[in-house]
C-alpha cells in the first residue's frame, strides 16, 4: 500500500507487541470492558470491579465525549479522570481513556495507561501528531467513513512522530443497513494482519448498538483473529447518560467473557496445534 513505511508488516511477519500493566498487548488476548462515560464514582467503581470479576484485563471509560449533539453530557473532565485513578488504584486494571483535544494530551497522560482516539478523530492530524509525541500507547478507533488505507495512514502519523505503541481498534462504519448502529466490518481484522504489524482489537458495542448481537459478534472478532474486545460495561444501562442502548450489564458481561475465554483457549489448542502439524 502506497506511502506507508512504518505500520506496514515486513517479510518476518513479527507482530508488534508492548506491556501495559500486566498485559502483553499484540501477544495476551485483551478484553477490555467499562462504561461508555464516566459518570460517577459509584457507578465507574462498581462496573470496575465487575468488569475484573468477569476476567477483564483493562477498565475503559470516557472524561471526555465527543458527542453528536452540543446538548448532550459531555464529559466529567477531569473529575472522571480521578474516578478513572481511584477505580485503577480499587483494581488495578490499566486505563484506556478517550482524548480529544490536543491541548489534553499531556496532562490526560497522567492518568491514562492507554489513550483513546475516538471514530470522530480519527483523522484530526493535530491529535494524533500530539499523541504521537507522547509516551502512552494509543488506541485509534477505525472512522465511521473511512477506508483500510486512510486509517493505516492515522496509525503511520503516529509511528512517524516516534510512538510505535499502536492498538487499531474496528468499531464498524456506516454502510446503507440501518438496523445495526454501524456495520461491524470484520474481514477488516485479518486484512489488517497481512498489511501491518499493529495489534487490532474489534469493538462490538459500537459495532451493532444492539445488546443481542455484541457477544455473537464477539465471537466472530475472536475466531477472526482480533488481538482483544472493547465491550461497554454499565451496573444500570437504563439509566447510563450515553450509549445506554447498547452497554451491557456486569452479568451478560461476564457470560460474554466465559465463552470468548473458552472460544479462546480452544483456538490456542486445537486451531494452532493442528496448523502446527500440517
Ligand atoms: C466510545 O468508545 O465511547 C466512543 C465514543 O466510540 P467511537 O469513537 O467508536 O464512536
Ligand atoms: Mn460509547
Amino acid at each position: 500500500m502506497k506511502n506507508l513505511k512504518l505500520v506496514k508488516s515486513d517479510e518476518s511477519g513479527k507482530r508488534s507487541t508492548f506491556k501495559v500493566g500486566n498485559c502483553e498487548v499484540g501477544k495476551d488476548f485483551i478484553i477490555v470492558g467499562g462504561p461508555c462515560s464516566v459518570e460517577s464514582e459509584e457507578q465507574t467503581i462498581q462496573t470496575a470491579i465487575a468488569v475484573k470479576k468477569a476476567g477483564g484485563n483493562m477498565l475503559r471509560g470516557g472524561a471526555f465525549k465527543p458527542r453528536t449533539s452540543p446538548y448532550d453530557f459531555q464529559g466529567l473532565g477531569l473529575k472522571g479522570l480521578k474516578i478513572l485513578e481511584k477505580a485503577k488504584q480499587k483494581t488495578g486494571l490499566p486505563i484506556i481513556t478517550e482524548v480529544i483535544d490536543p491541548r489534553d494530551v499531556s496532562w490526560v497522560c497522567e492518568y491514562a495507561d492507554i489513550l483513546q482516539i475516538g471514530a470522530r478523530n480519527m483523522q484530526n492530524f493535530s491529535l494524533l501528531k500530539e499523541v504521537g509525541k507522547s509516551s502512552k500507547p494509543v488506541l485509534l478507533k477505525r472512522g465511521m467513513y473511512s477506508t483500510l488505507r486512510e486509517w493505516l495512514n492515522c496509525a503511520e502519523y503516529i509511528l512517524a512522530e516516534g510512538n510505535p505503541n499502536v492498538i487499531l481498534c474496528e468499531r464498524g462504519i456506516r454502510t446503507f443497513e440501518t438496523y445495526t448502529r454501524n456495520t461491524l466490518d470484520l474481514s477488516i481484522v485479518p486484512a489488517i494482519k497481512e498489511l501491518t504489524h499493529l495489534p487490532i482489537m474489534v469493538d462490538p458495542s459500537h459495532g451493532t448498538g444492539k445488546i443481542s448481537l455484541i457477544e455473537p459478534m464477539s465471537l466472530a472478532a475472536v475466531a477472526a483473529g482480533a488481538d482483544g474486545l472493547l465491550i461497554e460495561v454499565h451496573i444500570n444501562p437504563q439509566e447510563a447518560l450515553s450509549d445506554a442502548e447498547q452497554q451491557l450489564t456486569p452479568e451478560q458481561f461476564s457470560k460474554l467473557t466465559a465463552k470468548v475465554l473458552k472460544l479462546k483457549e480452544f483456538m490456542n489448542t486445537s486451531i494452532n496445534q493442528e496448523s502446527k502439524e500440517a
